[in-house]
C-alpha cells in the first residue's frame, strides 16, 4: 500500500518512494530509511581528498606508496617474537573468551597503569580505561568532556581523526597553528587567543602525526600554563611516546603538571606495530581532583556503550607490555631514524622542496615551494601528477589541513625510501622554474 503525499516541487529529489501514475496525485511508499543527520556529519578528509584524485601510476614504474600510516603494510617492520607469543599464549589459556567490564580486566588496567607510572604522575588500575585502539580512547575523551555547541582545540597540521569525531558530535574545531620553523612548536599565543568560554578541550598530539616533532619539557611547560590559566582540560594523544629517534627525549605531559587534568590517550597500534589488534587506553591524570568522580564515571558509562577492546590482547598485555625485550623498540627506531636521515638528507637538496626533519614518530613533513612549480595549482594536484609520472604517492598536507606541504610515511624498506627520493627529484626537476626565469620573462 501507499500513502498520498503533498508535493512541494523543492522537495521532489528527496523522496525516494515509487510513483504512481494515472489517478493525478503523486503515491510514494510509507519507507523513507536515510541515512542520520550524524552519518552524514561524519566526514573522513584523508578519504574525501584522496577518492577525489586522478591516481593513475606510471605503468612503466613500480607503485611506491609512501601514503599509509600504518607499518605493517610492507613486512620489513614485524612486530616482535615476545608480542606474538603472549597472544597465543592468551588464546591456548582458554581464559580470554568472555565477556571483560567495559573498563577493561582489572589485571590488564593494572599492567598498564605500572608500565606508564611514575613518582610524579602515580596511576593505578582504576585510572586505566582500556579502549578498541587509541582512536576509540580519543573518541570517549572527547565525548566525556565535550557537549553540542562547545569547541576545541586541535593543531593545524594535525591528525584528522579529531576533526572527524568532534564535527559528528556538533562540536567546533578550532586549529591552532604548528610553526615549521621551530620545529612544529605551537604559536602558543595564536593558541591562547582561540580560546572562548566554549573551549571544552584541548588537544596535544605529542610525538606528532603528521609532523614526527617531538616537544621539548620546556614548551610542554609553556603549553600546560596556558591550560593552567585558562583552566582548559587536555586530552594529550600519546600513541607514539617512546618513538623517540636517540638523542632526543620523549616526556609525556602528566608528570609535568599537578593541576590541569589530562586524559592521555595511547595504544599498542604504533610502539609495538600491531594496529590490527585495536588495544588502546586512557591514563586518567588527576591530582587535584579537577575531574573528581564525575568525568571517571561518565568515562565508564561512555565505555558500556561497546564495551572495551578485545579480550584476547588484555590477556596478552601483561606479557607484551612487560617482556618486549628493548632491542625491539631500539630497532623499530633506529630504522625510522636512519630513514628519516636518507630522505631528508635526499630531499633537503631538491630545488623547491623543504622537508623538516622529525625527531621521532614515522612520518616527514615536506614543504612545497608553490610559487616555483607553476605547473601546479596546489600539493593535491602537486602529488596527483607525482603518481602520474613517477608512481610515487605522498599524502597532500591539505588532508592535516595544512596546504602546500606533502607527508611521507618512513616506515617503507630502504631501497623504496632510496628510490622514492630520486623519482621525487627527477619529478621536481622537470617542473620547478626559478623565480629568476619568471622575473626575465615579466621584464619582456
Ligand atoms: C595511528 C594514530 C592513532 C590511532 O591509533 P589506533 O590505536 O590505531 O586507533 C591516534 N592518534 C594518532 C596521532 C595516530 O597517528
Amino acid at each position: 500500500m501507499s500513502f498520498v503525499v503533498k508535493m512541494n516541487g523543492s522537495q521532489n529529489n528527496d523522496i525516494h518512494g515509487n510513483f504512481i501514475s494515472g489517478n493525478g496525485v503523486h503515491h510514494v511508499s510509507r519507507w523513507s530509511v536515510k541515512p542520520s543527520e550524524m552519518s552524514k556529519k561524519t566526514l573522513n578528509p584523508i578519504r574525501a581528498i584522496v577518492d577525489g584524485m586522478k591516481l593513475t601510476p606510471n605503468p612503466e614504474k613500480p607503485m611506491i606508496a609512501l601514503s599509509i600510516g600504518d607499518p605493517t603494510v610492507f613486512g620489513n617492520l614485524p612486530t616482535d617474537d615476545t608480542v606474538l607469543q603472549a597472544m597465543k599464549e592468551a588464546i591456548d589459556s582458554h581464559k580470554y573468551n568472555g565477556y571483560a567490564p567495559s573498563v577493561g580486566y582489572q589485571k590488564s588496567r593494572e599492567v598498564v597503569a605500572d608500565f606508564y607510572s611514575c613518582p610524579e604522575a602515580p596511576l593505578d588500575g582504576k585510572d586505566v580505561i582500556l579502549t578498541s585502539g587509541c582512536s576509540q580512547a580519543i573518541e570517549l575523551a572527547i565525548s566525556v568532556l565535550c557537549n553540542p555547541g562547545d569547541n576545541i582545540l586541535v593543531p593545524r597540521p594535525g591528525f584528522s581523526l579529531y576533526k572527524t569525531l568532534a564535527v559528528s558530535m556538533g562540536i567546533q574545531v578550532k586549529h591552532y597553528n604548528l610553526l615549521p620553523e621551530k620545529s612544529w612548536e605551537i604559536d602558543l599565543q595564536h593558541l591562547e587567543s582561540l580560546i572562548d568560554d566554549k573551549t571544552a578541550c584541548l588537544i596535544v598530539n605529542n610525538p606528532s602525526n603528521p609532523c614526527g616533532s617531538v616537544f621539548s619539557r620546556e614548551h610542554l611547560h609553556k603549553i600546560l600554563s596556558v591550560a593552567s590559566r585558562n583552566c582548559i582540560p587536555i586530552l594529550a594523544d600519546e600513541i607514539y611516546g617512546d618513538m623517540v629517534f636517540p638523542g632526543c627525549d620523549f616526556q609525556p605531559l602528566a608528570p609535568l603538571s599537578s593541576d590541569v587534568p589530562i586524559l592521555s590517550c595511547g595504544g599498542l597500534a604504533k610502539r609495538w606495530l600491531v594496529p590490527g589488534w585495536r588495544m588502546g587506553w586512557i591514563l586518567i591524570h588527576d591530582r587535584n581532583d579537577i575531574f573528581g568522580t564525575a568525568i571517571r564515571e561518565g568515562l565508564v558509562k561512555l565505555s558500556q556503550r561497546i564495551l572495551g577492546p578485545c579480550t584476547v590482547v588484555q590477556g596478552a598485555l601483561e606479557s607484551i607490555l612487560n617482556d618486549t625485550p628493548p632491542q625491539f623498540y631500539q630497532g623499530t627506531i633506529s630504522f625510522l631514524k636512519s630513514n628519516s636521515e636518507i630522505c631528508y638528507s635526499e630531499l633537503s637538496t631538491v630545488p623547491g622542496l623543504n622537508p623538516v626533519m622529525p625527531s621521532g614518530a614515522m612520518y616527514i613533513m615536506v614543504g612545497i615551494e608553490m610559487e616555483h612549480f607553476p605547473d601546479f595549482q596546489n600539493d593535491v594536484e602537486f602529488t596527483e601528477r607525482l603518481v602520474t609520472e613517477q608512481s610515487v604517492f605522498c599524502l597532500p598536507a591539505t588532508a592535516f589541513e595544512y596546504p602546500n606541504f606533502f607527508r611521507i610515511v618512513v616506515t617503507v624498506p630502504e631501497e623504496m625510501m632510496i628510490e622514492a627520493c630520486i623519482r621525487i627529484r627527477e619529478f621536481c626537476a622537470r617542473h620547478y622554474r626559478p623565480r629568476s626565469q619568471d622575473s626575465h620573462e615579466l621584464d619582456q
